[in-house]
């Protein structure tokens, strides 16, 4: 058997497989969910209400039955740019209007983006004015969410253009090793990124204040003293524009931070919880867990290119994934797209890796607040939150070892009350 044959072949047994097990784990959190619904489980039977119980396990279920659209139309997708030609077709059809060379291969880049935003808005506004709207989430009108998609594609075209530009021109220019300067550029790139996000990106989209709250920023001002960083700046972030879900996050480099409060956050925390769930991300940053995870993905993305490199010189490569390669022009386009639609497949099976690590974290980080605040905060705003999210308090236990990034409830607190 041929190596296109075969990577046809894997290609459609991975994407069986990875949908297969994704409906699965969808029906075993829709089951366990529902079967839990009637009664609070007896350890929050005093702190949390039959009816929000009940809200949450419905808003799991909502969100389970757009997530099985949502991997049906993903695998539709797949096969439609690749086995089914939709990628080649695009490609064809841009080579005869414009012919082979750089303005082309962006072309078929921004064809590409552009037709999966596309199918991607259908599912997004019902998941905004559908799912989130009927449970009392969503706060954005469908201005703000037209404006908001507006900003998002005149940003995407504006930074991601010229990255894609840089990259194909590598690939084109650099020689053998130009996995290796796109490698670069593309860190380079996520660095700056990390720099300019927090100071000119998010000031677009939401509004920052400074905290007012005098007494709080006292507070907040000597818990980061004790845990060794410096305030660059307290925000209060509208977050109540778009949605009711709580947050509060860090952003700058060292030991110098900027932190951000979302005002739904502040409206439902008392300052003792406020401290507890700050204490929480400054352990994060204790435990080097952004550098790690930096690092993670700084590892990933080199063998990702270095694989890149390699496959994109491979005529099975294209022909395998339902594309003609040209046997005289670049192709270049062509595999960095192939790739990314590619890739995904074959990775989901790694996902619970990366999410029992991150899990890992968010203990980690619980057992640094309780050291630096208070246990009995830092509990009673995880379940105010967990609560204000509509995240279910019984999961299904597989469902969560492959998906989630933080720990069920019931699992953190009954740690945080064994520390
Ligand atoms: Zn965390």
């Amino acid at each position: 058997m041929n190596a296109s044959l075969t990577l046809t072949l894997a290609l459609v047994v991975a994407l069986l497989a990875h949908v297969a097990l994704k409906f699965w784990l969808n029906a075993r959190q829709v089951r366990h969910v529902a079967g839990h619904r009637s009664a609070v489980p007896a350890a929050y039977a005093q702190t949390v209400s039959l009816t929000d119980h009940q809200k949450a396990a419905d808003y799991t279920l909502a969100k389970a039955r757009l997530s099985q659209i949502d991997i049906a139309i993903d695998a539709a997708v797949l096969l439609g740019w690749t086995l089914l030609g939709g990628l080649d077709a695009l490609n064809q059809v841009l080579l005869t209007w414009m012919g082979p060379g750089m303005a082309q291969q962006i072309a078929l880049v921004l064809g590409f983006t552009l037709v999966g935003g596309v199918i991607g808005l259908p599912l997004s506004l019902m998941q905004t004015f559908g799912v989130e709207q009927r449970f009392g989430f969503n706060k954005m009108t469908m201005g703000l969410w037209l404006a908001d998609l507006a900003k998002g594609l005149v940003l995407g075209l504006a930074i991601g253009g010229p990255i894609a530009a840089l990259i194909l021109w590598l690939m084109g220019a650099a020689g053998p090793a130009w996995w290796l300067w796109a490698w670069g550029s593309w860190m380079g790139f996520n660095l700056l990124l990390l720099v300019v996000y927090p100071t000119f990106i998010a000031p677009m989209f939401n509004k920052f204040q400074p905290l007012q709250d005098e007494a709080l920023a006292a507070r907040v001002t000597a818990l980061m003293k004790r845990c060794g960083f410096s305030a660059k700046g307290l925000f209060v972030m509208d977050g109540s524009r778009r949605s009711a879900h709580a947050n509060a996050y860090f952003t700058g480099f060292g030991a110098a931070k900027r932190v951000v409060f979302y005002d739904t956050l502040l409206a439902r925390l008392t300052p003792g919880e406020v401290d507890a769930v700050l204490a929480h991300e400054l352990g994060h940053f204790k435990h080097k867990h952004i550098v790690k995870r930096v690092g993670a993905m700084f590892a990933m993305s080199l063998a990702g290119f270095a694989l890149l490199g390699w496959l994109s010189t491979q005529v099975w490569f294209y022909t395998g994934l339902g594309v003609r390669p040209s046997l005289t022009g670049a192709n270049d386009a062509l595999a960095l797209l192939l790739f990314m639609l590619a890739v995904p497949v074959f990775s989901f099976f790694i996902g619970p890796l990366f999410a029992a690590l991150s899990r890992k974290h968010e203990f980690e980080a619980d057992a640094y607040a309780k050291a630096q605040t208070s246990g009995a905060d830092l509990g009673s705003a995880l379940l105010k939150l967990y609560e204000d999210n509509a995240s279910t308090l019984t999961p299904d236990p597989v469902f969560v070892r492959f998906y989630y990034s933080h720990p069920p409830a019931s699992e953190r607190l009954a740690r945080l009350e064994g520390l």
